[in-house]
C-alpha cells in the first residue's frame, strides 16, 4: 500500500467511526484493507456508497460492511463463512479479524475476480468457492459464525445447521424493508433473534449462475 493510499483508508475509518462505534481491530481491518482494488471507479472508492461491480452486482456500502462485521463479533475466531463474496470487500475486512474465511459465490466471473484480488493483496486466508450458498460449505462446517452478503426472507436452516453452538449468524432479513438481523445459536432448538439497522443488499438467489 502506498502512503496515499494508508491514508485514504484511514479516514474513511474514521468517517465510518462518525456513524458507528469501531472497536480498535474493526478499525485497523478498515486501516489496511484498500478498497480501491474492489471498486470499478477508483475515485468513489473512499465515498460511503455501495457501487455496481459486474454482473450486476454491487459492492456494499463500507458503512454497511461495518455494521455486519460490528454485528459478527468476530475477532479471533477460528472460521467464518460468507455467502455472496461479490467483490471480495467484506471477506477482505473479515481476513484481517479472523484466522480463516470461506466465502461462497454463484457467479464465477465474480468468484475468479475476487481470488485474483486476494493474489494481488497477498491475503493468504481466504478460500473462494464458486458454488450456490444456499447449502452453505459443508466440507468445513461447523462454522463459528456465518455472515449472509444478500437478503432473504428466511435463512435457509441448512446454515444454521452448520453453525457451531454458541456461534452468531448475521443476514439482511426481509423483503420490503431488510433489516441487519443477528441470530446466536444457544443450542440446535434454541436460536436468539436480534434485529438491528435497516439495510439493503440484493436478494439471495437460488442456483449457480
Ligand atoms: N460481500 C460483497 C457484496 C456482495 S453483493 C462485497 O463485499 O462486495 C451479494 C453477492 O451475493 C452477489 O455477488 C451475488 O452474486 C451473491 N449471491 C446471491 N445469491 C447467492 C447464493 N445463493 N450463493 C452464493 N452467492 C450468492
Amino acid at each position: 500500500m502506498t502512503n496515499l493510499e494508508r491514508e485514504r483508508c484511514k479516514a474513511l475509518a474514521v468517517e465510518i467511526g462518525d456513524f458507528v462505534t469501531l472497536t480498535p481491530a474493526v478499525f485497523r481491518a478498515f486501516c489496511e484493507t484498500e478498497r480501491e482494488i474492489f471498486v470499478p471507479f477508483s475515485n468513489h472508492a473512499y465515498k460511503l456508497d455501495a457501487q455496481p461491480i459486474s454482473d450486476d452486482q454491487w459492492i456494499s456500502s463500507p458503512l454497511t460492511v461495518a455494521k455486519m462485521t460490528l454485528a459478527l463479533e468476530c475477532e479471533n475466531v477460528d472460521n467464518i463463512l460468507e455467502i455472496g463474496c461479490g467483490s471480495g470487500y467484506q471477506a477482505a475486512i473479515l481476513s484481517k479479524l479472523a484466522h480463516r474465511i470461506f466465502s461462497v459465490e454463484r457467479i464465477q466471473n465474480l468468484a475468479n475476480e475476487a481470488k485474483k484480488r486476494f493474489e494481488i493483496l497477498n491475503i493468504k486466508n481466504i478460500h473462494v468457492r464458486f458454488d450456490d450458498g444456499n447449502f452453505g460449505l459443508k466440507s468445513y462446517a461447523p462454522y463459528d459464525r456465518i455472515l449472509l452478503s444478500a437478503a432473504t426472507n428466511e435463512v435457509p436452516k441448512t446454515l444454521f445447521n452448520q453453525l457451531k453452538i454458541g456461534g452468531i449468524l448475521v443476514a439482511p432479513v426481509g423483503q420490503n424493508k431488510q433489516f441487519i438481523t443477528k441470530f446466536i445459536k444457544h443450542s440446535d432448538e434454541n436460536i436468539e433473534k436480534i434485529v438491528l439497522d435497516e439495510c439493503l443488499f440484493v436478494p439471495l438467489l437460488s442456483g449457480r449462475a
